[in-house]
């Protein structure tokens, strides 16, 4: 399992800098999770300011 980022996201940014594998990455029109690297420590869901970023 990883985290993911939903629909709420307005590509802040402020979740790339916390993760401490750098599996988050900006896209096209969000910001997305590399599913194959994050190890789950729900670092960024707890930074994101707008609840975007659930267990997926
Ligand atoms: Fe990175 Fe942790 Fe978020 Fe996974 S849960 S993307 S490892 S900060």
């Amino acid at each position: 399992m990883a985290y993911v980022i939903s629909d709420e996201c307005v590509s802040c940014g402020a979740c790339e800098a916390e993760c401490p594998v750098n599996a988050i990455s900006e896209g096209d029109d969000k910001y997305v999770i590399d599913a194959d690297t994050c190890i789950d420590c729900g670092t960024c869901a707890a930074t994101c300011p707008n609840g975007a970023i659930s267990e997926g």
